[in-house]
């Protein structure tokens, strides 16, 4: 299911306001009955304006001999987002303006996304890898872009649900990137799973899922928002680059302490071995901007991988996706909303330290020292304040033994929970 999504997807022009962007919403939509709101390229939303449509109909740089360098068609990151068109004949020194490559790294074509954050383009280009560039020596090449630019058309932002009560979480990637691999599309691929999973449960949260093009998707979710529904939300978790063959990484974020930060940062110093913590926005700035940002201040952590070093090129490609990572990935993410759905708080029904052998409940200290001590603080501090991932916090103990010793109390009637 996540390799049928990716692989019709990958390929695609998915520039922030396309219909290769739109046609990866709706098929979402679909499998998870989102609703989706239009925006049209060229108006305002929250204090941005959505980009220019962009359809390519022929992008293709050429000797005079006729012989292809660089075709649209063969890969869509050749040409630069929302190119202008253009037509014509110029020496390798005027082309040369209109070249993007990286000379650090020589084989890939690297990704030209700026214009898509622009409000209106106004250059073309091409990205080529340096190699080819440099064994580049006729005097004149051609050039011929044909495109659609125009602010006439919609784009498209998903947002599915699960649950309909409680505390409101929300969870983000995005649709958009040229045939880019781990930079969107297997973060959005993963996250259909799970709520396809999620909106199977009986749930005490709500979740939602928000997808569509960077910066902008988040921009027209959030302006959407009345001031019940963001009092409601109670964080947020961006996904991006998950996937990559780089160690796993979460940044924090921006008010540090929250509960999604404390959640997040409690599994994965439990549950995965190799990781690493970022501040705020350190590890990769996106759509967490956005619902951090002023007014709306939704605390969101944007859980990831580190950058891998094709990052943004032609080598973020499918044959470089790492399937078994997003598996693990989806497990962490479980583990997550597992505290989100199951943490209480326990109010006891006895007095005093509770008399652990009469209710088979006990553990011995030299089979398990730091569960001996834990059990008996956890009774102290369960007095009806904290709930159980705040006493697992308090005294350093897994959410898990905390929660499972109370639900273990509330079996025996020794214990309710409120
Ligand atoms: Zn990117």
């Amino acid at each position: 299911m996540i390799e049928e999504l990716i692989k019709k997807h990958i390929h695609t022009s998915r520039t922030p306001v396309s219909k290769e962007s739109n046609d990866l919403v709706n098929d979402v939509a679909e499998i998870l009955n989102a609703d989706i709101i239009a925006a049209k390229s060229g108006s305002e939303v929250l204090t941005w304006f959505i980009p220019e449509y962009f359809h390519v109909k022929k992008g293709l740089l050429k000797r005079l001999n006729g012989e292809i360098i660089a075709d649209f068609h063969d890969n869509p990151l050749y040409l630069w987002t929302n190119s202008i068109n253009f037509q014509g004949k110029l020496s390798k020194n005027q082309l040369k303006e209109h070249i993007l490559y990286d000379e650090n790294r020589p084989n890939i074509i690297p990704y030209h996304y700026k214009q898509g954050f622009s409000i209106k383009a106004e250059n073309w280009g091409f990205c080529l890898p340096y190699n080819k560039w440099a064994n580049m020596n006729d005097e004149e090449y051609e050039v011929e872009i044909q495109v659609d630019i125009n602010n006439n058309e919609n784009m498209l932002t998903g947002v599915a649900q699960a649950g309909n009560k409680g505390k409101t979480y929300i969870f983000a990637a995005h649709t958009c990137h040229p045939a880019q691999a781990t930079d969107g599309l297997t973060n959005v691929a993963l996250l259909t799973e799970i709520f396809k999973t999620l909106q199977t449960m009986d749930l005490k949260n709500t979740y939602k899922f928000v997808f569509g093009p960077e910066y902008y998707a988040a921009a027209v979710f959030l302006e959407k928002l009345n001031d019940d529904e963001l009092k409601n939300i109670n964080g947020a978790f961006f996904l991006d680059l998950i996937g990559a063959d780089t160690d796993f990484a979460f940044s924090t974020s921006f008010f540090t302490d929250s509960f999604v930060d404390k959640v997040t940062e409690h599994i994965f110093l439990r549950k995965v071995k190799n990781y690493k913590k970022y501040g705020y926005r350190k590890l990769i700035g996106n759509d967490e901007m956005f619902y951090n940002g002023p007014y709306f201040k939704i605390p969101t952590v944007t859980l990831g991988q580190i950058a891998s070093n094709y990052y943004h090129t032609s080598d973020d490609n499918y044959s470089n996706i790492n399937f078994k990572k997003i598996k693990e990935y989806e497990k962490i993410i479980f583990d997550i909303i597992d505290i989100l759905e199951t943490d209480f708080v326990p109010v006891l029904k006895y007095k005093g330290p509770l008399c652990l052998s009469r209710y088979n409940l006990f553990i011995d200290i030299r089979s398990n020292r730091d569960a001996y001590r834990h059990i008996e603080t956890m009774q102290i501090l369960a007095d009806g304040t904290l709930s159980c991932f705040e006493i697992a916090e308090k005294i350093g103990a897994d959410y898990k033994f905390v929660k499972d010793f109370f639900e273990s109390l509330k079996r025996k009637h020794l214990c309710v929970s409120r």
